[in-house]
């Protein structure tokens, strides 16, 4: 079995992840086409910012995770080049608006507004030039990388990698989002008053 430092979890945590920049206000999104690249203007900081190993979340080619963070709506906006996006799952939760022409994820929104994370829509800060977006702080979904064919039997390297990064490794989402969504749920069904 390859050593731990061996496994590349995506290109952006592999050789350590940069910290956030002190009053970071947000930068441009751009697909990875060479003309008429689709531009996504993002007017502020991440949130929840973390590795992905679901099946669903853009990923660059050869990574095993993809790394992904919320915004407010209302600060994301498509400047350029919108024609070439298309919803990849009009029927998954969240829309995951990809670029027709390269592939790539530009971002993904909740239209359901009785969904816990309806609100937030989710973006791949690496396609912005800018430095300093709120670093990954776990991953999520872990197990789930079996499924897009990574060997069962590289798990525990590749959650031991994980933790030296300062990514802890979790099966579903982290415990405070997990609660987030149970409170969510909680209220709406009346079980959890105010
Ligand atoms: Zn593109
Ligand atoms: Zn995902």
């Amino acid at each position: 079995m390859a050593g731990a430092s061996a496994i590349s979890i995506h290109p952006s945590v592999d050789h350590g992840i940069m910290p956030a920049a002190k009053d970071f206000a947000g930068g441009t999104l751009v697909c990875k086409c060479a003309q008429s690249p689709v531009k996504v203007a993002v007017k502020s900081q991440s949130a929840y910012n973390h590795a992905c190993g679901c099946t669903k979340c853009w990923k660059p080619a050869g990574a095993l995770f993809a790394v992904v963070a919320v915004v407010p709506r209302d600060k994301l906006s498509v400047t350029e080049n919108a024609a070439k996006l298309a919803i990849v799952d009009p029927n998954a939760a969240i829309g995951r608006y990809a670029c027709k022409g390269c592939g790539v994820h530009m971002y993904g929104r909740i239209e359901n507004a009785k969904h816990p994370f309806y609100g937030f829509d989710f973006i791949h800060t690496e396609l912005s030039p800018e430095a300093g977006w709120s670093p990954p702080g776990f991953a999520a979904f872990v197990s789930s990388i079996i499924e897009s064919g990574a060997s069962p039997a590289n798990q525990d390297a590749v959650r031991g990698r994980l933790r030296e990064l300062g990514l802890e490794p979790y099966d579903c989402l982290s415990p405070p989002l997990m609660d987030a969504i149970a409170t969510h749920i909680a209220k709406a069904s009346g079980v959890l008053k105010a």
